[in-house]
């Protein structure tokens, strides 16, 4: 407990535009799951972590992500995959990712089903480098070529139990198949 309250987001190594976010958005010491999580996600490990919504599990993955964009590799591609059940979900982490990655130009996208696919298929043209996706739109967008899984360097699961609860597990096994297979992977579960 004494570690943890002061342990603050300096001590993660960040690149200092997110630094400079986290601060705006008024973070100020990591929560546990963030503590755990990010210097772990920051060496490029692989991660399961138990931790439910409100825990600050979603800046646990999209710190490391925005990171790892920021510091190597090139621009412009789709580098990141955050795999969620719910359309709200999506939204919710697209949200944290727009707050987090403000003034860097990193950009991102949701797909999710129940809604046209032409403004996601625009994103993905438009060269997304994060997907913040539902199992089954994505799928349809990979076979039919729109999504392009080849440059997928981390995978996110969020809530991975739920995911299965709600039938998705075959699903998600196409998406994992569909991804490269060195890559990172970070699995988050509430159970
Ligand atoms: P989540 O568990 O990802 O749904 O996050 C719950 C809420 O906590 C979100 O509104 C975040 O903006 C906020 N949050 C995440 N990490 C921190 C932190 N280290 N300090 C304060 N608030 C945070």
């Amino acid at each position: 407990l004494k570690k943890r309250n002061i342990l603050n987001f300096e001590q993660f190594n960040l690149d200092s535009r997110l630094m400079a976010a986290t601060k705006k958005a008024g973070y100020e010491t990591a929560t546990p799951i963030q503590e755990a999580a990010i210097p772990a996600a920051v060496r490029g490990r692989d991660i399961i972590g138990t931790a439910q919504t409100g825990t600050g599990k979603t800046a646990a993955f999209v710190l490391p992500i925005l990171n790892k964009l920021l510091s190597s590799g090139q621009r412009g591609l789709t580098r990141a995959l955050i795999v969620t059940p719910t359309r709200e979900l999506a939204e919710q982490i697209n949200d944290v990712i727009k707050e987090l990655s403000a003034g860097t130009k990193v950009r991102s996208a949701t797909i999710y089903g129940g809604v046209g696919a032409n403004p996601q298929i625009q994103a993905l043209r438009n060269g997304a480098e994060i997907l913040v996706a539902c199992p089954g739109r994505l799928l349809d967008l990979i076979n039919q070529g729109h999504a392009k899984m080849g440059n997928i360097e981390i995978l996110v699961l969020d809530e991975a139990d739920r995911m299965f609860d709600m039938g998705f597990l075959p699903d998600v096994k196409r998406i994992v198949k569909a991804v490269p297979e060195k890559r990172q992977t970070m699995l988050f579960s509430a159970t």
